[in-house]
């Protein structure tokens, strides 16, 4: 779901910022990149259902093209072969990547390529402010220019490069760090300064007070002033990352995804280039409706995620390992298998662990061998479960499962109560009752599934040692009801199938 959103402000940015020279008045231009820009509305609108996405998917491409050839060959290009080589590079890398990850690690790399959009945004604002005649934006007449004087820049091009690169410097740092805490780099528990909302604030207003004297300095002035407001910019995206941990990840990959967005857009304005422009403007407005969506599911203030961590306790974060030893009741396959057969209603829980061991092909088959016997299965998924938006979705459709037995926590959550069996394959904190609980937890207040309820719980995870995200212990693991199947879950899927059959 997240394809089009990476590739489409990487892409626009990378084209003009080798081949800008001011954006041509030529109506077919002006016509090219609006019909790109419907073909990106198209793409949104086929991302937002996984039986679309493929179609939407495509538009995003033809859109891109159409961007792309539209501004290769209606600019003043200096040198078309550079850019020509860094396409066919930046190509192959990409296509490289793309073939190779793994999906349990499209987060961070979403996280990277957003890293990629910021840093993209800064050097096209620094080549702005370095090379303004480059991209028309020099005010200064040519034959003052040769004897001497420096190059003048509006005032109003001034903020556009200002707020282009501040937005893009937080992009890149915070995106970094959101990088370093997906892919395990850096701890994923929340770290929190001493007054880092003073901080957080302070360093706000100073780069708005700096993109304003940027704007008003004359030439002679202004190259220390873009320095400290780049230098500041870098330096809050990191703090505004740091603070956030748990439970609160995804609605920041889906945040960082917006600025990447608006960064993209602010450089359009300072290119003077629509198709930058309207892309940007579609990524960050539908990374910053995701974020809201996400914020609402897992009950989060959008202000306080957007502010750093605004509402973190101080005393969350998990510990990265389960803290006692109690008692638990483990099964096997066969116990698995004999009571799943015996029930009526299953709703199966699936989470990260399903996607790490791929088990939703196996799934699917236990599902339809269930079903043969009369059993009613659904399949209940979490808005942050696994490590994307609709991760599971995309995963289950990948196994044919029917769309019709998905459904969405608020719709399915009331049904535990009526199910004989709660299967937990690989998800831990969409389940976790400390969201409820535990005010000092990192997922309080989170909506989690009502697992208690249902009459049985099947635990699938590998180990009594391994915790979720956040990083808490599960009361659901010592339950009376539930019983700990310890396994790579695709292995124990596998197995629950053999004694089924
Ligand atoms: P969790 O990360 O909470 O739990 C994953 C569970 O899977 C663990 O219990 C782990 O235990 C188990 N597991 C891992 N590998 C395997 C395997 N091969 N076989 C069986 N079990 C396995 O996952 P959830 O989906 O419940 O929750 C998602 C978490 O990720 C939330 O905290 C969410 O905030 C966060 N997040 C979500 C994002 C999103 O956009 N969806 C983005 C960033 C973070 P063990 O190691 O013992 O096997």
């Amino acid at each position: 779901m997240h394809r089009l959103l990476l590739a489409a402000p990487f892409l626009a940015l990378a084209a003009p910022a080798h081949a800008a020279t001011g954006e041509a008045v030529n109506p077919w231009v002006a016509l090219a990149y609006l019909v790109a820009g419907v073909f990106f509305i198209l793409a949104l609108r086929g991302l937002s259902s996984p039986s679309t996405s493929r179609t939407g998917n495509r538009f995003g491409i033809i859109g891109m093209l159409i961007a792309v050839v539209t501004t290769l060959v209606t600019h003043d290009i200096a040198n078309i072969a550079e850019i020509g080589i860094a396409i066919f590079l930046g190509g192959i890398i990409g296509f490289t990547i793309a073939r190779r990850i793994a999906m349990t690690a499209m987060p961070e790399l979403v996280a990277g390529f957003h890293s990629l959009v910021g840093l993209a945004a800064v050097l096209v604002g620094w080549a702005a402010y370095l090379n303004p005649s480059a991209f028309g934006l020099n005010l200064t007449p040519d034959h003052q220019m040769m004897v001497g004087f420096l190059p003048m820049i509006s005032p109003i091009s001034k903020v556009e490069m200002g707020l282009g690169i501040a937005i893009g410097a937080i992009t890149f740092s915070g995106s970094v760090i959101a990088f370093a805490k997906l892919s395990g780099r850096m701890s994923g528990s929340p770290i929190l300064l001493p007054a880092r909302h003073v901080i957080n604030l302070g360093t706000l207003l100073a780069i708005v007070v700096l993109t304003g004297l940027f704007a008003l300095a004359g030439p002679k002035e202004t190259l220390p002033l873009i320095i400290a407001l780049t230098v500041l910019a870098f330096f809050i995206g990191f703090l505004l990352i740091i603070p956030i941990g748990g439970a609160d990840m995804p609605v920041v990959v889906s945040m960082l995804n917006s600025y990447s967005g608006w960064a993209a857009a602010a450089m359009g304005f300072t290119l003077g280039n629509t198709a930058m422009i309207i892309t940007g403007a579609l990524v960050g407005s539908s990374g910053a409706i995701l974020s809201y969506i996400m914020c609402r599911a897992m009950n989060r203030s959008f202000i306080s995620v957007i502010a750093g961590g605004f509402g973190a306790d101080d005393g969350g974060g998990g510990s990265g390992e389960a803290k006692e030893q109690r008692p638990y009741k483990q099964g096997s396959a066969a116990d698995a298998a004999f009571m799943l057969e015996q029930a009526e209603k299953v709703i199966i829980i699936p989470g990260y662990g399903m996607a790490v061991a791929q088990a939703q092909h196996a799934l699917r088959e236990m599902a339809d061998l269930l079903e043969e016997k009369g059993v009613e299965v659904k399949y209940a998924i979490h808005p942050v479960a696994g490590r994307m938006p609709g991760h599971m979705n995309v995963l289950l459709a990948e196994a044919s499962v029917p769309y019709e037995n998905v459904f969405e926590l608020e719709d399915i959550n009331s049904e535990f109560a009526q199910a004989d069996v709660a299967f937990i394959i690989g998800a831990n904190d969409v389940v976790n009752p400390a969201a409820k609980t535990d005010k000092s937890s990192p997922i309080y207040g989170m909506p989690v599934f009502d697992v208690d309820k249902a009459k049985q719980v099947f635990f699938i995870k590998r180990s009594m040692g391994g915790v979720g995200y956040a990083g808490v212990d599960n009361e659901v693991f010592y339950m009376d009801q539930t019983m700990m199947l310890l396994s790579d879950a695709k292995k124990m899927v596998e197995e629950i199938v053999k004694a089924l059959d």
